[in-house]
């Protein structure tokens, strides 16, 4: 499902990452952990395609994306990939359900179809009546749940998530994390968490470290 080949990144004359060789597979949901500045981050962010490596290949669905152009590439992103980052970035300025929205509007869907798919995530995610709030007006744990809303509205196969459970209790947290594991079941999807939470790390199919710019073995 996702494969990475010899992934370098450098900012300046920083190397971050010397060689990420990965191979996760569909429906897996693993754990990227390792000291702050291993390159976490940095790496989650190649795997998404919002940065690009300075050097290997990434392989998302047989998609090999360092070959598509910038278009193919937002557009390949907005299908298969689902973000869920720590502060949220919702759109502060819209609703919730107009946050939610906004991938599918992207994917060209129309505008009463992206409505109702946004609906039934919110319901989903038992936000059926905070639709009409916007971020300012929901509570941590709401708002992260309308950012997985966010996230999964095109049926992306790979959900990123980065500290996603960082800004919540502990009762928001665990509920956050439940729910990764029954989108899993449901919708099958492929989740790669960088988390500093142990009790998430100790759940998942598999961890993998990052120190020094390395894999772990
Ligand atoms: P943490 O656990 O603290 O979030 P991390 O493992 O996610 O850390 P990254 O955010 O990937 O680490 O950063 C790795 C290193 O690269 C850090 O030393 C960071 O300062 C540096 N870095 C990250 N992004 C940039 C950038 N855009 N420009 C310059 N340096 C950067």
């Amino acid at each position: 499902m996702i494969q990475t080949q010899g992934i370098t990144k450098s900012f300046g004359t920083l190397q971050v990452l010397k060689g990420i060789d990965l191979t996760i597979e569909k429906s897996e949901i693993v754990a990227i952990i390792g000291p702050s500045g291993a390159g976490k981050t940095t790496l989650l962010q190649i795997i998404g395609t919002l940065d690009s490596p300075d050097s290997g290949r990434l392989i998302i669905n047989g998609t090999e994306t360092g070959r598509l152009k910038d278009k193919e590439l937002a557009a390949f992103r907005n299908k298969n990939i689902g973000f869920v980052f720590q502060f949220h970035q919702l759109l502060p300025e819209f609703t919730a359900l107009e946050n939610v929205m906004i991938p599918a509007l992207i994917a060209k869907e129309k505008p009463g179809v992206a409505e109702k798919r946004a609906k039934e995530m919110l319901d989903f995610l038992k936000l059926s009546d905070r639709m009409g709030h916007k971020p300012a007006e929901l509570s941590g744990g709401e708002k992260q749940r309308v950012a997985v809303a966010r996230a999964l509205i095109n049926n992306p196969a790979v959900i990123l998530a980065d500290e996603p459970s960082g800004s919540l209790d502990t009762k928001n947290k665990e509920e956050l994390h439940a729910l990764f594991f029954e989108l899993r079941e449901q919708m099958k999807q492929t989740f790669v968490i960088v988390t500093h939470d142990e009790q998430l790390a100790s759940n998942v199919d598999r961890v993998i470290h990052i120190k020094d710019g390395v894999v772990l073995e």
